[in-house]
């Protein structure tokens, strides 16, 4: 007999403001591993894409919530073109950014100093950073 997981029993309050924010349905990812092959960055990150959502799935958004991954995340949204579920995990992402930012007053005020070859930067890739910590 095959198991089955209880969505309602793992779908807790966390979890339940992730697909609220995202409007996304965690259970909907089959674990196909597409949005990780694709992601340009997953070499920085300490939780892979497919283990974000996987991760959600069985109720560990904290896991998700304290992870290098949703900071390394750079929004370009090749996982969400590439996941043959539709899902939008980059909105995924990006709603954990925004429980962390608000559990912690909604501010993470970006340091100058700690941008490495500040000036060699692109302003596009400033911004981004920016709007990133801040909401
Ligand atoms: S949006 Fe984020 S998680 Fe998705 S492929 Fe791009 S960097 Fe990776
Ligand atoms: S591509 Fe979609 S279905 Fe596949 S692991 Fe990623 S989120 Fe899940």
């Amino acid at each position: 007999m095959p198991i089955s997981l209880n969505r309602n029993k793992v779908r807790n309050e966390l979890v339940k403001r992730i697909e609220e924010i995202s409007a996304q349905d965690v259970f909907q990812c089959y674990q196909c591993g597409n949005c990780s092959s694709g992601c340009p960055v997953i070499d920085y990150m300490d939780i892979s894409p497919n283990q974000v959502m996987r991760l959600a799935q069985l109720g560990e958004a904290e896991m998700i919530l304290n992870s290098e991954t949703i900071w390394i995340c750079a929004t370009c949204l090749q996982c969400s073109s590439r996941c043959p579920k539709g899902i939008d995990v980059a909105k995924v992402m990006e709603a954990v950014r925004s429980i962390n930012l608000r559990n912690r007053d909604g501010i993470v005020k970006p340091d100058r100093e700690d941008i490495e070859d500040i000036d060699e930067l692109p302003p596009i890739a400033l911004v981004s950073v920016f709007r990133k910590k801040t909401g």
